[in-house]
């Protein structure tokens, strides 16, 4: 063998040697970060407890799943089980409003107060918890009603010992790769543009293909979807833009129909802006675009391409990449014609779910 050769080889070995050391060493990490242990594990430490130094070892059970933890996050709100055994947590997310319901219901008596509850941060502390009871006057049980306020918007997963429940807050990041918001444009009062013949109202066709699109994000756990509103009611554009900057959404998407003085105008729009967060490389305009492709093609209605509106206010004040859907013209009788046949309005939400995972193949690939 050449001494090249030789070298060669030597440096071969090397790198599958240190390859085999990496690999271990990753697996071994991998292991470590895993929150989930097994309840062999978990009696193995218990164990290395008693015969060692004492190990800090709580036995935590996810409420839903059964799964046992050794460690939850650092935010969470702790409520005492009080000692009793049959009773049950539900929770609410009343996201739009950062309230947390928590219901403790099958109780004998009023048990709880506000004291029962503890909080592992100081942000959240008493002043923030209302407390009420419902009876039931078919089972005579009561159902404690804590409502929290909190000081921004989180995904919560129920865990409890003998003793407490924990809700732990984490934000919807740590939690989900792919979060969403999405807006149905107008809302209670306020009835946006409305059809020539005044049958049609933009807000009830905003809310219809909002509705349907969520069937379809509900069926895909890959995705945490806020909505701004899910019935008919005002919504201030505030809380809507705050919601999307708040939880960092990936995707905002705002549903709308147009309306215009010239009968003949018609066609589906997209307008986006430059958000204020360049973090990201994926812009608004081509959510836009895609938007645009996607519903047009769907309902077949003229492209009337992308435009730049920074002076609408969530658009404008938007972090995120954000599209503001222009479904069609309400002032137009064609579009009319497609908007008034609810069928269509399944067909635009189906092209939206398609708009935004196409979105997030074009975020996934623009990812260094
Ligand atoms: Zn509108």
């Amino acid at each position: 063998m050449h001494e090249k050769q030789l070298r060669a080889l030597a440096t071969k070995s090397f790198v599958v040697m240190f390859t085999v050391i990496g690999f271990s060493f990753c697996i071994t990490k991998y292991n470590d970060s895993k929150i989930y242990v097994s309840a062999e594990h978990l009696n193995e430490q218990l164990s290395a407890a008693l015969t060692n130094e004492p190990v800090d070892v709580k036995q935590y059970t996810n409420s839903s799943t059964g799964e046992i933890v050794n460690e939850i996050g650092d935010n969470y709100i702790k409520v005492s089980k009080n000692s009793m055994n049959d009773i049950q947590i539900k929770i609410k997310d009343n996201y739009m409003e950062r309230k947390l319901i928590v219901m403790i219901d099958n109780l004998d008596e009023k048990i709880y107060d506000k004291q029962a509850v503890i909080f592992s941060r100081e942000e959240i502390n008493v002043d923030k918890i209302s407390l009420n009871y419902k009876f039931n006057e078919e089972t005579l049980k009561y159902c404690a009603v804590f409502e929290f306020t909190l000081d921004n918007v989180y995904v919560q997963t129920i865990y409890e010992d003998t003793e407490d429940f924990y809700i732990e807050l984490k934000n919807p990041h740590e939690v989900y790769d792919k979060v969403i918001v999405v807006d149905a444009g107008h809302g209670g009062n306020d009835i946006g543009t409305a059809s020539n013949n005044k049958r049609f109202v933009e807000k009830d066709i905003n809310l219809n293909v909002v509705l349907e699109l969520k069937k379809l994000l509900d069926e895909d756990s890959t995705y945490k979807v806020y909505y701004t509103r899910l019935n008919d009611k005002k919504v201030y554009l505030k809380p809507r833009l705050n919601l999307a900057n708040e939880v960092d959404a990936d995707l905002f998407l705002s549903v709308h129909c147009n309306g215009s003085e010239y009968i003949s105008a018609k066609g589906t729009e997209g307008l986006y802006g430059s958000p204020k967060d360049t973090s990201g490389s994926f812009t608004s305009k081509q959510f836009a675009e895609i938007c645009v492709e996607e519903v047009s093609a769907a309902l077949k209605t003229r492209v009337r391409g992308v435009i730049k509106k920074e002076d609408i206010y969530i658009i404008g004040n938007s972090k995120v990449p954000v599209s503001l859907v222009e479904l069609g013209f309400m002032s137009n009788n064609e579009d009319m014609e497609i908007l008034s046949n609810k069928d269509n309005r399944t067909v635009a939400a189906m092209a939206l779910y398609r708009a935004i995972n196409r979105a997030f193949e074009e975020i996934d690939e623009a990812k260094p």
